[in-house]
């Protein structure tokens, strides 16, 4: 018999609400970008270490494991991503960050927590002190993954490759939060497909170069990827199935560098999003398709090459594990638990329960001022003046935002390991 009551652990809550929105505080301050999360990764350990787990580091890069063992039973994996962005941070918080790093080019970059990475790492610290601390609530055990560089798309895949899957076993379950911009104390959950799968795609297609006046000589690369960006605008509006969401979107296109002259070679960059399997490899596919018949077309002395980069899963929520969170979250938030709207946005976190083979769920925390957002949403502004991911100007309120996520995730970890 089990059961989500989490009442008597949720009562510590009030114990480590000053040492969590303190870490919080720092780990503001103080943002990594993608892969430098090293500093981060201290911090965790130490806390996990404390709280009593076995812990592994250096998974994949900066990645961290904390594994808590409550007797036989059930085990449940948490992840918070630990990554920020190179963005010059505007919040003109206490606690903003005025940290810069060098980037993966080598360029000098301001860091700043804008996506909210730093309140997932918060709260699940916070979660796994909790559950430590009432043991008497549950048992199995608890795997919290602290994973980086979730932003470049690649830390998920990194820590598997680095042998997260001997780490952690086979949970019951795989969950996964996010801060987004939506009231603070407010949890949404979702049935299937949630965020979007992203796939960008550089295009590189081949003309041959000659004299502005000689176009007779030339293949001319410029109005091929003419064509082509034309061409791929049909993807969508005609072999898309009306109603099915879908994106496709060309942000670059680069040829040439005088009016005169003929460049050999154009190269076009896309960004895809798609919320089904067969959608994404379909939509991918044209684009093959197109690309080449129009480079043929075109008379194109060598094949196009495609290069696909900062790819993301998509977050297909199980339908029985969300049903079981939401649930969970009915009878501990009560109308604040909400369906949460499909999101644009894309995420790596998929890539570790596929890779398991385990049901996964993934939700989102508000972060915004209730008052400040009631008050947007009443003068039709919400879209204008609430702060959305990424933006300079981000900046989750410290409460209920961190009680909320911290009950979050220990109410869903108990929907499986607890017990009257
Ligand atoms: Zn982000
Ligand atoms: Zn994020």
């Amino acid at each position: 018999m089990t059961t989500d009551d989490a009442s008597s652990t949720l009562a510590g809550l009030g114990s480590v609400r000053a040492l969590q929105e303190d870490l919080y505080r720092d780990l503001h301050a103080h943002p990594e970008l993608s892969h430098q999360e090293r500093r981060t990764a201290g911090r965790v350990a130490d806390r996990l270490r404390e709280a009593g787990c076995e812990v592994h580091e250096e998974v994949g890069g900066t990645g961290v494991v904390g594994v808590l063992r409550n007797g036989d039973g059930p085990s449940v994996l948490m992840r918070a991503d630990m990554d920020a962005l190179p963005v010059r941070e505007a919040t003109g918080l206490p606690y903003a960050s005025a940290v810069t790093a060098t980037d993966a080019d080598g360029n000098e970059v301001p860091v700043m927590h804008a996506c909210g990475h730093d309140v997932h790492v918060a709260c699940l610290l916070g979660a796994v002190s909790l559950l430590a601390a009432d043991t008497g609530a549950w048992r199995g055990s608890v795997v919290a993954v602290f994973q980086p560089a979730e932003e470049v798309a690649d830390g998920a895949q990194g820590m598997l490759a680095d042998g997260l899957a001997d780490l952690v076993g086979t949970p019951e379950v795989a969950l996964c939060q996010h801060v987004l911009p939506l009231p603070a104390g407010s949890v949404g959950t979702r049935v299937g497909p949630t965020l979007s799968a992203a796939d960008s795609m550089r295009i590189t297609v081949h003309g041959r170069g000659a004299h502005g006046s000689m176009p007779q000589a030339s293949v001319d690369p410029v109005v091929l990827a003419a064509m082509i960006v034309v061409r791929l605008q049909t993807v969508i509006s005609r072999e898309t199935r009306p109603g099915e969401p879908a994106v496709l979107t060309v942000g670059s296109v680069q040829a040439g560098t005088k009016s005169n002259v003929i460049p050999d070679h154009a190269v076009v960059a896309l960004n895809v999003r798609s919320y089904h399997d067969e959608t994404r490899t379909a939509i991918l596919a044209a684009v093959r398709r197109i690309v080449t018949a129009e480079c043929d077309a075109s008379g194109s002395p060598q094949p196009p090459e495609f290069e696909l980069f900062d790819r993301f899963p998509l977050t297909d929520n199980h339908r029985d594990a969300t049903e079981r969170v939401a649930a969970a979250f009915g009878r501990q938030f009560g109308e604040d638990a909400q369906e949460l709207p499909l999101q644009t946005a894309s995420e790596d976190f998929s890539d570790i329960p596929v890779a398991l083979g385990v049901p996964y769920t993934y939700w989102g925390i508000g972060g915004i001022d209730p008052d400040a957002y009631e008050a947007a949403r009443a003068a039709g502004r919400v879209a204008q003046d609430i702060p959305v991911n990424h933006s300079a100007t981000f900046a989750p309120v410290l409460q209920p935002t961190l009680d909320t996520g911290t009950s979050a995730l220990v109410v869903a970890a108990l929907a499986w390991l607890g017990r009257s």
